[in-house]
């Protein structure tokens, strides 16, 4: 900071702030006559104690009342900030708890995008739409999403992973398989894949896991560690129910409660190389596969499995 010559006083002023640099113009002063005769009225003043008295009063009128004297000015090079800058506020908890992961690409490039909800080890995992003729199981997965995107209490203790379009390609065509006419449901690495006839219905592919689809749900299962699985499809004629595989069976159970779907350990015709055959029996991941009444819109099958699935999300059952 600097003074300049014809300021009153001659005081060198000071500021605390770095960011309002100060200077002084010279059509602010008083004449220097005016000034002696001032000087020279306090030295008239017989006691120290009164002249530094009345000189304080003057430093005081010049500072009210000379406001020209402390004018900013951009002709000074800014100093330097001292000032911190300013943090951004923290974001709620569950804002920045809720991501995004792309698994992979369907053989058309299409993302298969789940949604991660809260931290922690061994959430519970839930996909749907791996079978393109069953849509619903894709938008009941997505009316989830939803949920739990509004509802951070939900999964604040029990971390929740969700993939809702499995076989993107497939729901957007119609087709049980995925493009390349493979039924990704009898794609897994199971002990029981057997060959198969392309072309036909459940055509398991040329080999295990040959297709992008099934590989991002294992990839899925072997990064996540999930403490139960919920694929959802759906079946026609009346056989929907809660199927389990693995130690889910009091799991599926507590879904009944709710679905008021029967339970089922088995749908009572092979799946080899199904996804609770590869997660559930061969590698004793509680699943509840979550056939959905196929004749049923989406908003009465919402109605029914919501609570089902919050209500084993709830529990603390599975590993
Ligand atoms: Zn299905």
């Amino acid at each position: 900071m600097n003074s300049h010559p014809s300021c009153p006083l001659q005081s060198p002023i000071t500021t605390s702030s770095p960011l309002l640099p100060l200077s002084f113009p010279r059509r602010a002063g008083l004449s220097a006559r005016r000034r002696e005769s001032i000087l020279s009225f306090i030295a008239t003043i017989p006691r120290a104690g009164a002249r530094g008295f009345l000189l304080f009063l003057l430093l005081l009128f010049s500072a009210i009342a000379l406001p020209g004297c402390f004018r900013t000015s951009g002709s000074l090079p800014e100093p330097e900030l001292t000032v911190p800058p300013v943090l951004e506020p923290a974001r709620p908890r569950h804002e920045t708890s809720i991501r995004t992961v792309t698994l992979g690409y369907s053989v058309q490039g299409k993302p298969l995008v789940m949604t991660v909800f809260g931290f922690g080890p061994n959430p519970i995992f839930i996909f749907g739409g791996i079978h393109g003729t069953e849509p619903t199981s894709a938008q009941l997965a997505n009316r989830l999403v939803s949920l739990l995107r509004d509802n951070p209490q939900i999964w604040r203790n029990t971390p929740i992973a969700i993939l809702p379009q499995a076989n993107p390609d497939g729901l957007a065509k119609g087709t049980r398989q995925n493009i390349n006419g493979v039924d990704c449901n009898r794609n897994f690495p199971a002990n029981n894949w057997r060959t198969s006839r392309p072309g036909h219905r459940f055509y398991g592919g040329p080999r295990p896991l040959s297709e992008p689809e099934t590989q991002a749900i294992v990839k899925a299962v072997q990064t996540l560690q999930p403490r139960f699985i919920v694929p959802i499809h759906s079946i026609p004629g009346g056989k929907y129910c809660n199927n389990y595989d693995g130690p889910a069976r009091v799991l599926a159970e507590i879904m009944a409660q709710k679905n008021h779907y029967p339970v089922k350990a088995s749908m009572g015709y092979p799946t080899p190389g199904s996804f609770g055959s590869w997660a559930g029996i061969d590698r004793n991941i509680p699943t509840i596969t979550l056939e959905l009444p196929r004749e049923q819109p989406i908003s009465r099958v919402w109605l029914a499995n919501r609570n089902a699935i919050l209500a084993a999300a709830q529990t603390h059952i599975g590993r």
